[in-house]
């Protein structure tokens, strides 16, 4: 028996039998665990604040036979309040969890760390389409599978915009216009929002102008689809 003291994020909550309830959350020093809570869905449960998706809590956690259990929780804040007051960032806030809860399987703390503050900058008011947009891009980033975008990937040569030809996504990045002959799908301002996205922190987010943000976030899931 080990007690482990460790924050979390709730990504997910699901009932277990007609009492006890199952959460999946990511650990900032464990990473993905499920957590059986027992009689978790009666209202008398100590841990009834910190089941709901989107919350913040840390706590003890009790490891038995390689499964997590709920010790104590010391501190928690419920986000998923905050954000469902709106539809678009309770759907963001949705949709983050899912993507992180599909694509990021090992412990990484700056995993967590994206997760976390990206559920507490929802509690505030964003653009939730650059937001969905700079937390797919981070998530690529953090998993080192970020495409190249300054330089050519077949020869080499920087790109900028009077040598940017097209983006290829089966060689994982640009590509200048003496090495291909063909028609873009990205134009060079995506290229410049790409390279914004990848280095904006929270805070600027709301000053990072998109041009085509619907058509970025779409690439940009193809491409994680593509190369995870
Ligand atoms: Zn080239």
């Amino acid at each position: 028996m080990d007690f482990i003291k460790d924050e979390a994020v709730v990504l997910r909550k699901s009932p277990a039998g007609d009492f006890d309830l199952s959460i999946t959350v990511y650990l900032r020093k464990y990473g993905k665990e499920n957590i059986y809570i027992p009689k978790g869905q009666l209202l008398k449960s100590p841990f009834l604040p910190a089941t709901e998706p989107f919350t913040w809590f840390k706590g003890v956690f009790l490891k038995k036979r390689e499964k997590f259990f709920i010790k104590e929780i010391d501190k928690s804040r419920s986000l998923g309040l905050g954000i469902s007051k709106d539809r678009s960032r309770f759907e963001t806030a949705y949709f983050i969890t899912e993507l992180f809860n599909r694509y990021v399987i090992f412990p990484d703390e700056r995993m967590f760390i994206l997760l976390k503050k990206s559920v507490y900058y929802l509690t505030q008011k964003v653009d939730t389409k650059i937001f969905r947009l700079n937390f797919t891009a981070k998530l690529i980033y953090l998993s080192g599978i970020f495409p190249e975008i300054d330089v050519c990937v077949r020869c080499g040569s920087k790109i900028t915009g009077r040598t940017y030809g097209i983006f290829s996504t089966p060689e994982g990045g640009t590509v200048c216009r003496k090495c291909s002959k063909s028609r873009s799908y990205l134009e060079y301002q995506d290229i410049k929002n790409l390279r914004e996205l990848k280095v904006v922190n929270f805070k600027n987010l709301g000053r990072l102008k998109v041009k085509n943000p619907d058509k970025l976030h779409s690439f940009l899931l193809e491409y994680l689809m593509k190369n995870y």
